[in-house]
């Protein structure tokens, strides 16, 4: 089933769009399934359980931290991961880049928007992530590459595409300000049922669990 649900949906995907198996919950046996049938891209919400599958799938797949990092498993995340999505307050960024120091590895981030200015969701306001950017430019250790948003949950995902207009608008007007070291190419957005309509709003990245893996 995760075979065929792969190769559907890589099929379907326009060129130059992102596909990142989203893994929270599955196994480890899943997930090495899902590489097998052509998923690049591992995204994982939690550090401890992508632990587990990191030491069962190792470099055969790009490993994108996707959830709510907490500061004190950065020592940790920086080990596994080859850019973290959700980068949402300069604290966090700070702490990435000193347990990056001492390596001689930069992390590729994106900032988390908060798009649809959800009090109990974790991300920027769209508003605060001109600034933001700019700090963490300033961070040797940290390669800003784009911005992430989740949007709310809404049952029609055709309610979900003022939330991704939003964010490529800030992503756009980041792009202009050519800020050095911040370069501006990845747009995540969109998730199962609504990975259609983000890529259409701009989304070069999507994260996709249920329609790859099956209902959680
Ligand atoms: C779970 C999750 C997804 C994928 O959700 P599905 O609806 O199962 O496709 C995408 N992004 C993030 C951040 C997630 O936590």
């Amino acid at each position: 089933m995760i075979e065929k649900n792969v190769k559907k949906i890589l099929d379907e995907l326009p060129e130059g769009v992102e596909l990142v198996a989203a893994a929270k919950t599955r196994t480890p046996e899943e997930i090495k399934q899902a590489v097998e049938a052509g998923i690049k891209i591992i995204g994982e919400n939690y550090v401890q359980e992508a632990q587990e599958a990191f030491d069962a799938v190792g470099k055969k797949a790009i490993w994108h931290f996707i959830g709510h990092l907490q500061r004190n498993k950065v020592k940790e995340a920086v080990k596994i991961f080859d850019m973290i999505e959700t980068v949402d307050s300069w604290k966090l960024a700070q702490e990435i880049d000193k347990r990056l120091s001492g390596e001689d590895k930069a992390m590729p981030v994106l900032i988390e928007v908060n798009s649809g200015r959800e009090e109990q969701k974790f991300g920027v306001l769209p508003e605060d992530v001109e600034a933001l950017a700019g700090d963490i430019a300033g961070l040797k250790h940290l390669k800003l590459q784009g911005l992430m948003t989740m949007g709310p949950m809404v049952g029609d995902p055709e309610n979900a595409r003022p939330y991704f207009v939003e964010t490529r608008r800030v992503f756009e007007r980041l792009k202009k300000l050519s800020i050095p070291g911040v370069e501006m190419k990845y747009l995540s957005m969109g998730m199962t049922n609504s990975y259609k309509i983000a890529v259409e709003e701009g989304a070069n990245i999507v994260r996709i669990g249920t329609k790859i893996f099956g209902p959680r």
